[in-house]
C-alpha cells in the first residue's frame, strides 16, 4: 500500500544505494537505512550453461571451500573490477530482488558506489546488471567519495581529504576536494592477500594447511598491523596436517600473525606514502591540518591506525562504521539530489 501513496506524492521511497564491494555488498533503502549486508559471493553449477546460480551471499559463502567437484563458490569483484559479468549481474539482481521482496513490480533508481580505478567498460557493466536486475534508472559514484560523506566530511567545500579505504580485494587512498577526486590509487593489496599470507606462512612454518576463512578468522581475532610484545593473542588455528594428511590444530600468536602480514600492510603504507608524495603542495598542506580518514573492513585492523600515523606523521581516524561508511555516504546522496547531482561520475 505505500507504493500507492508513494506515487500520489511523488516521492521515490523505494530508491535504492549499493556498495558493491569486493568482499561486501550492502544497499540502502531511501528511508529506512541498511536493509542488506552480504557477502559478495555466489555458488554456481559447473556442470550446467544454463540456471547456473546456486546461492548468493551469505548461503553462498558458507559453502567456500567446502563445495563438491560440480560447484563454485565465486566472488565476482574479487580484485576490485567485474571479473564475471553474468555472475555479477545475478547477484546484484538476487540482492535487488531481495530487498524488494513481493513488491516485484518496483522499478526503483538506483545509486552504485563503484571503485575509483573502474574502467568505462567496467561502469557500463555495472550500469547494465543494475539496469537489467529492474532499475528505473542507475547512476555511479565513486566509493571513496561516497565513504567520505559516510563519514561526514565536507566534501563539497575547497578543503581537501584523504580517505584510504581498505577492503577484501583493493585498498583505495582518494583525494578528495569540491565533489571530485583530485588523485587516486587502488593497490590489489588488502584484506584477501593479509588472508592469503596467513594461509602460506602456516603451510610453511607448519606444514599445516588452513582454508581461507579459517586465515580471515585467525586474522580478524589476533591480527595486529603494530608490534606489541607486551599482549601477546593466541588462537588456535585447525587444518589438515600435509605430512599425514589428518586434521590437526595448533597454537599461534599475534606476533606471528603480525610478520605473516607484514609485506601487505607495508604496500598499504607504501602507497599512501607516495599519494601525499604526488599531490601538489596546497593539498598536502590541507591534508597536513586534517588528516587521513581511514574505512573499509580492513580498517578495523587492530593498530592500523597507530602505524598510519606514525609512518606518515599526520592525524589519523578510523570511521565511525569502517564496513558501512560507503553504503551511508551513498544512501545520503539519494537523499539529497543536490549532492547527488555534485558527485554523480560520467
Ligand atoms: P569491500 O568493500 O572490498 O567489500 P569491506 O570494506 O567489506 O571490503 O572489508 C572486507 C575486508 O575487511 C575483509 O578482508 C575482512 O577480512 C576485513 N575485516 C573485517 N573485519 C576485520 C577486522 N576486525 N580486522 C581485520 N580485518 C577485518
Ligand atoms: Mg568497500
Amino acid at each position: 500500500m505505500g507504493f500507492v501513496t508513494d506515487a500520489v506524492l511523488g516521492v521515490f521511497s523505494n530508491d535504492l544505494a549499493i556498495d558493491l564491494g569486493t568482499a561486501n555488498t550492502l544497499v540502502f533503502e531511501r528511508g529506512k537505512g541498511i536493509v542488506l549486508n552480504e557477502p559478495s559471493v555466489v555458488a554456481v553449477r559447473t556442470d550446467r550453461m544454463k540456471n547456473r546460480v546456486l546461492a548468493v551471499g551469505l548461503e553462498a559463502k558458507n559453502m567456500l571451500g567446502k563445495t563438491p567437484g560440480n560447484i563454485l563458490a565465486i566472488r565476482p569483484m574479487r580484485d576490485g573490477v567485474i571479473a564475471d559479468f553474468e555472475v555479477t549481474e545475478a547477484m546484484l539482481r538476487h540482492f535487488i530482488l531481495k530487498v524488494h521482496r513481493r513488491r516485484r513490480f518496483v522499478r526503483s533508481r538506483i545509486v552504485i558506489a563503484v571503485p575509483s580505478g573502474i574502467t568505462p567498460v567496467e561502469k557500463r557493466a555495472v550500469v547494465e546488471a543494475a539496469a537489467s536486475a529492474g532499475a528505473r534508472e542507475v547512476f555511479l559514484i565513486q566509493e571513496p567519495m561516497a565513504a567520505a560523506i559516510g563519514a561526514e566530511l565536507p566534501v563539497t567545500e575547497p578543503k581537501c581529504n584523504m580517505v584510504v579505504d581498505i577492503g577484501g580485494g583493493t585498498t583505495e587512498v582518494a583525494v578528495i576536494s569540491l565533489a571530485g577526486i583530485v588523485y587516486s590509487k587502488t593497490i590489489r593489496v588488502a584484506g584477501d592477500r593479509m588472508d592469503f599470507a596467513i594461509i602460506q606462512h602456516i603451510r610453511r612454518h607448519y606444514n599445516l594447511l588452513i582454508g581461507e576463512r579459517t586465515a580471515e578468522l585467525i586474522k580478524i581475532t589476533i591480527g595486529n598491523a603494530y608490534p606489541d610484545l607486551q599482549n601477546l593473542e593466541t588462537i588456535e588455528a585447525k587444518g589438515r596436517d600435509l605430512a599425514s594428511g589428518i586434521p590437526m590444530s595448533l597454537s599461534i600468536d599475534s606476533e606471528e600473525i603480525r610478520t605473516a602480514i607484514s609485506e601487505q600492510i607495508d604496500s598499504i603504507i607504501e602507497t599512501v606514502k607516495m599519494v601525499l608524495e604526488q599531490i601538489p603542495p596546497e593539498l598536502s598542506a590541507d591534508i597536513f591540518e586534517r588528516g587521513i580518514i581511514i574505512t573499509g573492513g580492513g580498517a578495523l585492523l587492530k593498530n592500523i591506525d597507530k602505524l598510519i600515523r606514525e609512518e606518515s606523521g599526520l592525524p589519523v581516524n578510523v570511521v565511525d562504521e569502517p564496513l558501512s561508511s560507503v553504503v551511508i555516504g551513498a544512501g545520503r546522496a539519494i537523499e539529497d539530489v543536490e549532492l547527488l547531482k555534485k558527485i554523480i561520475t560520467e
